[in-house]
């Protein structure tokens, strides 16, 4: 008999970490493991083997080399909001960037630097001492990695394009364990990639991001309407916006209106039709812009007016609270027609009647998103001007079945007013055949080819998984 033992790979792994990172490493049988271990969405329910919290780069690298070498599989977290709950798995590694904060601002040069545990609530904040923003996250807490690399649409989208496309630099960690920076001048290909590609190529360690003069005060805040009302404002609405500026940011909800103060007793705890405004351009022209939409009707409620940016941003924070079970999809439309209108009524009617967590959205994009070329990077479906994002939250893990079969009815019942394209950063689990055929094929191939060449094992396979060539 051999006296030759083999290392289990969990136990060589903490063995590894523990003597190479300066972070926490959490186990299960640690104090904090149960709240480490979850994620926004409360459907997701696993049980990682360890979470490594690293506090900069070189850790990040440490556990990236011991990911590889243990075969445990592995998730890359940020904010963890992602539905699908990509960024937590059973019995692997977790990399939890949440502890690698910082945001650098050079207000000269309209540029932040910030590293990879930043939430959205956070990156404006520091933005906006100096009257800068970028295109970010509609809720606080979200994180800036995932949105990011999976494209990324704010409020100020249609006037300064995705997240993505005013990423200007990133530092990564490729699976090889090496860092390295990419941007237009340097690894141009994995700077493509990385844009919409997902956490596909590498582990995000820090993004540098293009800034716009913004605020401190804007327009904006919501307009509520009976929902009888709806079929008429919401047609009335879409001729307002498709001739407005790119500066008018807004959406259509159908959502249950809360006890509130500021809703009249009749409409609350009822289904209500709701225009979200921000006007992001010199508050001099705000008025006249917005004041079209806040006529129609007119509305029972009308809450748009100047405000601080970051209490805009944190407008919807209630509607999204952590650790809610929610599902949602996000189908893009081929634009708004009355068919659209009605099938987004009847269904949001529908659902926001059965849960107060459970809404119907449309968002208006196009704009400065639509300009930039379909192949200048991998993010995919630019040219839509509307995105339907039907969301089911509920607390009950009971009532999973009912609302999962909303979506699905809403999903099937708006097909023929969608191009077919989804955007994969709001989209549950839906498999791997929806991934590849939300790219084009050529542009499938590009991303193949180019996650062969970056980490050809697929060890960052948590994310919305690009395989890579063979
Ligand atoms: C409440 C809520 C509001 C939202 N609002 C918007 C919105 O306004 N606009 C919009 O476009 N989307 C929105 N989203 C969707 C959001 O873009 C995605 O859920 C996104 O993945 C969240 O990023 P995260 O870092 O918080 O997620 P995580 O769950 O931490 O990560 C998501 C994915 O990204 C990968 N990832 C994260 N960080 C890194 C990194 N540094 N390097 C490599 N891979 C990484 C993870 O591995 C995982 O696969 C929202 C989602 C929620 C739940």
């Amino acid at each position: 008999m051999s006296d030759v033992t083999i290392a289990d790979p969990l136990e060589s792994a903490i063995a590894e970490l523990r003597a190479g990172m300066r972070g926490e490493l959490i186990g299960p049988s640690d104090e904090g493991y149960e709240a480490a271990r979850r994620v926004y969405n409360g459907m997701i329910d696993r049980r990682p083997a360890l979470i490594a919290r690293p506090t900069g780069a070189a850790d990040v690298i440490e556990a990236v080399k011991v990911a590889r070498e243990s075969s445990l599989p592995l998730a890359v977290r940020c904010g963890g909001h992602s539905i699908a709950g990509n960024s937590v798995c059973d019995d692997g590694l977790v990399i939890d960037l949440s502890r690698m904060k910082g945001v650098r601002v050079d207000p000269m040069a309209r540029t932040a630097r910030a590293n990879a545990g930043v939430l959205w609530g956070e990156f404006d904040r520091e933005a906006q001492v100096f009257g800068l923003a970028t295109p970010g996250g509609r809720v606080t807490t979200t994180g800036l990695g995932g949105f990011t690399l999976g494209g990324g649409y704010g409020w100020l989208s249609p006037k300064f394009g995705l997240t993505c496309d005013n990423l200007l630099s990133a530092d990564v960690v490729t699976a090889d364990g090496q860092m390295v920076t990419v941007s237009e001048r340097e690894n141009a290909d994995l700077f493509w990639g990385l844009r919409g590609g997902s956490g596909n190529f590498g582990v995000v360690t820090s993004y540098e991001f293009r800034l716009y003069p913004l605020g401190p005060l804007v327009m904006g805040g919501l307009l509520l309407h009976s929902i009888d009302r709806g079929q008429e404002v919401a047609r009335a609405y879409r001729d307002c916006v498709e001739s407005a500026p790119d500066e008018l940011a807004t959406a259509i909800a159908v959502l249950m209106a809360p006890p509130a103060p500021f809703v009249p007793q009749h409409l609350q705890g009822k289904p209500v039709f709701g225009i979200v405004v921000l006007y992001a351009g010199a508050a001099e022209e705000a008025e006249a812009v917005v004041e079209p939409l806040k006529r129609l009707g007119p509305p029972a409620v009308d809450l748009v007016q100047p405000m601080p940016y970051t209490a805009f941003q944190a407008l919807l924070d209630p509607t999204a609270p952590w650790g809610l079970h929610v599902y949602t999809r996000a189908l893009h439309l081929q634009g708004l027609s009355d068919g659209a209108i009605d099938t987004f009524l009847e269904y949001g009617t529908e659902i926001a009647a059965t849960s107060p967590w459970s809404q119907m959205i449309i968002f208006r994009h196009g704009g400065a998103v639509s300009r930039v070329p379909e192949d200048a990077t991998a993010f995919s479906h630019r040219s839509t001007a509307y995105m339907a994002h039907p969301i089911a939250g509920w607390e009950d893990p009971a009532d999973t079945e009912r609302h999962l079969d909303w979506i699905r009815r809403f999903s099937a019942a708006m097909q023929t007013f969608t191009t077919g394209g989804v955007y994969l950063n709001l989209e549950g689990d839906e498999g791997e055949d929806k991934v590849r055929a939300n790219f084009s094929a050529e542009k499938y191939a590009k991303l193949a080819a180019l996650k062969a060449k970056w980490d050809p094992q697929n060890l960052f396979r948590l994310n919305q998984n690009i395989r890579p060539e063979e």
